[in-house]
């Protein structure tokens, strides 16, 4: 999963009143999201610790990339599979998971930092209990959860955060 965030993006901030949701189906946790006004070229779903509020959406880690079918209509939701995901802002790259996940899904980044593949990951939960600082995740109902609209040339817009 890329999690890289563009060095420079502009965030336009937008009056927020409607939520995420969030829950769990067989195939992993679910977002759904209500109707939002906005011509965006995609949507971003990023999840933090912290609460997204509208002043200082801040930034998170990116779960999932949404883009609109061939009418130029976005889906109400989007799944992100019951895997592990690595936070790459607190990852120090010392490779200690690549080494112990049984399904070589763990890969490096650019910088060295732990990428995991939702598609080897089987969910074993190794990965998280060797990691020393605590970067190796399940998205879960406990996070924070935020949808950004993207313009060109990165320019985002934050629609709606998720209710704890
Ligand atoms: S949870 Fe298990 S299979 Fe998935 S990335 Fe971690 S060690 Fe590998
Ligand atoms: S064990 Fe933790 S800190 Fe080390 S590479 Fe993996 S995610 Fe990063």
């Amino acid at each position: 999963m890329k999690t890289l965030i563009p060095a420079v993006i502009l965030v336009l901030v937008s009056t927020v009143t409607a939520s995420l949701t969030f829950s769990q189906d067989a195939g992993g946790s679910v977002i759904q999201w209500d109707p939002f006004e906005g011509s965006y070229d995609s949507l971003v779903l990023r999840c933090s610790e912290t609460v997204y509020e509208t002043e200082d959406p801040g930034w998170g880690i990116v779960l999932a990339t949404v883009y609109p079918d061939s009418s130029g209509e976005f889906p109400a939701s989007v799944q992100i599979p019951g895997a592990f995901i690595v936070d790459p802002d607190k990852c120090i790259a010392c490779g200690i998971c690549i080494n112990q996940c049984p399904t070589d899904a763990i890969t490096e980044d650019i910088d060295g930092k732990a990428v995991i593949d939702p598609d080897l990951c089987i969910a074993c939960g190794i990965c998280a209990n060797v990691c020393p600082v605590d970067a190796i995740f399940v998205p879960s109902s406990g996070l924070y959860y935020g949808l950004f609209g993207v313009y060109e040339e990165s320019v985002e817009e934050f629609i709606q955060e998720s209710v704890q």
